[in-house]
């Protein structure tokens, strides 16, 4: 059956960034009020106050903002001098920076496979792709659940290998009572306007307790000096602007309130979807607490859902459909060893809208679709 979009038309989306905006409008409009004002766009104030308040939240020593996500991981790599001929083991099933920043610095990324309950680096797969060349081990906490990060961290000793926690889509995370973002050598953040906390533009973040790698890392931010005109390495040009700041600093405070939005949402979708067993909801580890970048089911015969799915006039998200070991710019390169679970999960994996300003009656109605569908597949 065939049901025009318009009729069904709930307004809903991936991520309603407007509709959360108009929720704390008055307060972001007199933060960005306060950044005009003070014309102190890049560093100053406004970004000093973020930085602290985002250490304290994520109990770091030190947070460094920069320009995105992306630099973070680049920046982290440089200030724990990884480059030409070093390895940096990364998941294959995850966003492509994760290892293209490594890339870029002629390191070699190594891709490991991921555990396929939650998504995230097996520790029994990260050993076997070490090697006397291995720098680094980096857990992303996908989809906003942390690494079972102990084996790594014993790995990370073992070996002499430090860890970057690849915190993108984790922040407010736990693992065992501790902040996702704490745990590792280094982490970083992304503050892209879909992520957790979001800014209105791009923006990204280290996080370190090690004083040295705090300074080596503020150094490369700022074309590899500390002060104007005086360069010791080389660098780049990445800061986190005033304005965004501003933004992030409100938002930080509502963060905890935004995480309990989305978990409640998640735990409407599990009861919609309990009793369907074509569907595998998202899988809570009981060592934290999950906070819901993306709802991820696995179905099988997705496409056919991803179907009635566009038909309904309900978005969705495929994270991701290519896994990074067979994508073009790393194809050729034989994988040290074989990703079973990564190649099994990429093509059942299926991301449902999930937000806080996410409603039940829109959640009813995505479940209708999904579960209609999903029985049919089975029964019909
Ligand atoms: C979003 C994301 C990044 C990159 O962040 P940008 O701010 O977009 O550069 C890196 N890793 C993961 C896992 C991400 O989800």
């Amino acid at each position: 059956m065939y049901i025009s979009p318009k009729i069904n038309n709930m307004n809903i989306q991936m991520v309603d960034l407007r509709g959360q905006y108009l929720r704390i409008k008055n307060e972001i409009d007199q933060a960005l009020e306060e950044a005009l004002d003070s014309a102190r766009f890049i560093r100053g104030p406004i970004v000093t106050r973020f930085e602290s308040a985002l250490a304290d939240y994520t109990k770091s020593k030190y947070a460094i903002g920069v320009a995105n996500g992306t630099d973070a991981l680049q920046i982290s790599y440089m200030a724990l001098d990884i480059g030409p001929g070093d390895e940096v083991i990364t998941p294959s099933f995850t966003f492509i920076a994760t290892a293209e920043a490594a890339a870029l610095l002629g390191a070699v990324p190594v891709f490991a496979d991921v555990d396929p309950d939650t998504f995230c680096l097996d520790p029994v797969s990260v050993e076997a792709c070490i090697t006397p060349r291995t720098r680094a081990i980096v857990p992303v906490h996908l989809f906003g659940q942390s690494t079972d990060m102990d084996p790594i961290l014993s790995l990370s000793s073992k070996y002499d290998i430090s860890v970057i926690e690849d915190n993108a889509q984790a922040i407010g995370a736990t693992y065992k009572g501790v902040s996702t973002g704490s745990i590792g050598t280094m982490a970083t953040c992304s503050f892209f306007p879909s992520k957790n906390l979001g800014a209105y533009g791009d923006g990204g973040a280290i996080l370190t307790s090690d004083s040295e790698l705090e300074t080596r890392s503020r150094i490369i931010t700022n074309h590899g000096g500390r002060h104007k005109y005086f360069n010791e390495v080389i660098g780049l040009n990445s800061r986190l602007d005033a304005l965004q700041a501003a933004i992030l600093e409100v938002k930080l405070k509502h963060l905890e309130s935004f995480t309990e939005l989305r978990r409640a949402a998640a735990a409407r979708y599990h009861s919609l979807f309990e009793d369907i067993d074509e569907i595998i909801c998202p899988y809570e580890a009981d060592w934290g607490r999950h906070v819901y970048h993306q709802y991820v089911i696995r179905i099988k015969k997705r496409d056919e859902l991803t179907k009635a799915l566009t038909e309904a006039g309900i978005p969705y998200g495929i994270y991701y459909p290519v896994p990074l070991h067979k994508q073009p710019v790393f194809g050729g390169k034989a994988n040290s060893i074989p990703l079973p679970e990564t190649e099994k999960i990429c093509n059942e994996v299926l991301a449902l809208p999930m937000h806080t300003e996410l409603t039940p009656t829109q959640q009813e109605r995505i479940a209708d679709i999904v579960t209609t569908h999903a029985t049919s597949l089975i029964h019909g």
